[in-house]
């Protein structure tokens, strides 16, 4: 395995975690990263599940690293009612600085063997015939066995890939959503009513936002589907501080402006000599853009469909395997909530409140959606539950009217994902692939 040459592009979550998975198989895997040593991630916390981590043979971090994350409040957008979630103890996510996760996952990665090249930039692939044979970097071409995509939404090598693969090349506007992100000083002592607030088209701005009061600063997320975030920043952060006098005037940390896929996994994520893990081959939750665990999880898949390949062909055909159990466990899930965001952007604040008002949308729906895997716990519920939904849904035309052919779209992107083939058939995979990508126009 040793001579079988790995090649990780980009030094993603998915990607650094599948490296120490395989070169603890003894393959010989190499990651390169376009930044300096020391300087990934961003200057605050990410919010993920731990289970990613043991899936993704990783130890837990040292306990003065993390902290157990809030209950989240969801609140509709004139922010009267809101909902709160009561997740177990045992599905608890963690709360960690971005820096530190990296820190951990590299080196345990080093620990297994993996090698690193930082300040290489991966500029595109190299193509021998129809297989993906390595990486052109600006430090000059690189050949390797397989190639693992770990470069993020805009990854180069997926975008330089020729057409006839079948794969995706760019996030069209409507698969981002557009972030900016600080941690702001403490202006007041004042206790908050709910201290990790979300809101949904607050301000009536279609986006989503959360307040996060922590003991030292406040941190802030305003996301927007759309561009307006430039031009309303300091309006609309007045507006969050109108109901959260602890929000301070000074960015303290961050302060960035950022942009995370918000749509359905990407419908090829492999081909000859070719594998795509993380955002490069969208795996975040559609709504939210949480990433991380899926990454970590894809990379136990994309690993064991590595190793199971005896040949060592590493062939669209051989890591076929790696993107239906992803679909099995994850991607399946996923898809839905992509129609369930396009539905959202079509609702109107006021709808938005009756969902909340009405008892359409409950905190048990929205704890059960704080495990996001699967959609299929939001839809099960029991049926008194359903009934009521149905009944509430129905006192108003209007939103009946929106909401009817999302059920429709989304029981047909249930049933195309269920039709995913089972077995590698390149034009098969590329006409399912062309059924699956239209069921989200
Ligand atoms: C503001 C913000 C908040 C978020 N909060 C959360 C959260 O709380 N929880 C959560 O689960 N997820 C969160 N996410 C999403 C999460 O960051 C991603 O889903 C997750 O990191 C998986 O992405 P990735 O590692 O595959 O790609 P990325 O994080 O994009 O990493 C790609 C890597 O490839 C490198 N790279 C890119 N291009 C090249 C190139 N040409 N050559 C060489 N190297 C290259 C980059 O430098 C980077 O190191 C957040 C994202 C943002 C932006």
């Amino acid at each position: 395995m040793e001579n079988k040459k790995i090649i990780v592009a980009g030094l993603g979550h998915g990607g650094i975690s599948a490296a120490a998975l395989l070169a603890a198989e003894g393959f010989d895997v190499t990651v390169y990263e376009m930044k300096k040593e020391g300087t990934l991630g961003y200057d605050w916390t990410d919010i993920f599940a731990p289970k990613a981590l043991e899936i993704a043979g990783i130890p837990m971090p040292p306990e003065d690293k993390f902290e157990y994350k809030e209950d989240m409040t969801f609140f509709a957008p004139t922010c009267k009612k809101g909902l709160r979630q009561h997740v177990p103890q045992e599905q608890l996510e963690i709360k960690m600085e971005r820096r530190d996760i990296y820190e951990h996952l590299i080196n345990h990665a080093l620990s297994k063997g993996v090698k690193i090249e930082y300040e290489c930039e991966v500029l595109g692939p190299i193509m021998l015939g129809s297989r993906v044979a390595g990486i052109r970097t600006a430090k000059g071409d690189i050949y390797g066995d397989l190639i693992i995509d770990a470069c993020g939404m805009n990854s180069p090598v997926r975008s330089n890939l020729p057409e006839y693969l079948g794969i995706e090349k760019d996030a069209g506007r409507d698969d981002k959503i557009s972030i900016f992100r600080a941690f702001y000083n403490k202006a007041s002592e004042e206790d908050v009513e709910a201290k990790f607030r979300v809101m949904l088209f607050a301000g009536g701005k279609k986006g989503i936002c959360w307040v996060a009061s922590e003991e030292e600063y406040t941190d802030l997320l305003i996301g927007r589907f759309d561009d307006s975030l430039n031009e309303d920043l300091e309006e609309f952060t007045d507006y969050i501080r109108s109901f959260n006098p602890r929000l301070g005037t000074e960015i303290v940390r961050g302060g960035q402006f950022v942009e995370i896929p918000v749509r359905q996994p990407l419908s090829v994520m492999v081909s000859d000599g070719y594998a795509a893990i993380g955002d490069s081959a969208f795996m975040t939750v559609p709504l939210i853009g949480s990433g991380i665990a899926n990454a970590l999880k894809a990379s136990r898949m994309l690993a064991d469909a590595v190793i199971a390949d005896k040949n060592m062909e590493f062939t669209g055909k051989t890591l076929w395997k790696y993107q239906t159990e992803y679909y099995k466990k994850i991607g399946a899930g996923l898809a839905p909530l992509a129609c369930g965001r396009r539905v959202l952007l079509t609702l109107t604040p006021d709808e938005i409140d009756y969902c909340f008002s009405s008892g359409m949308i409950t905190e048990s729906d929205i704890t059960m959606g704080a495990d996001f895997d699967n959609m299929s716990k939001l839809i099960d519920g029991d049926a008194k539950d359903l009934v009521n939904k149905i009944k509430n849904l129905c006192k108003d035309p209007e939103l009946l009217k929106k909401l009817l052919p999302c059920a429709a779209q989304i029981g047909k992107v249930v049933a195309t994902c269920a039709l995913m083939p089972k077995k590698y058939n390149k034009d098969r995979v590329l006409a399912w692939a062309k059924v699956y990508n239209y069921s989200f126009k």
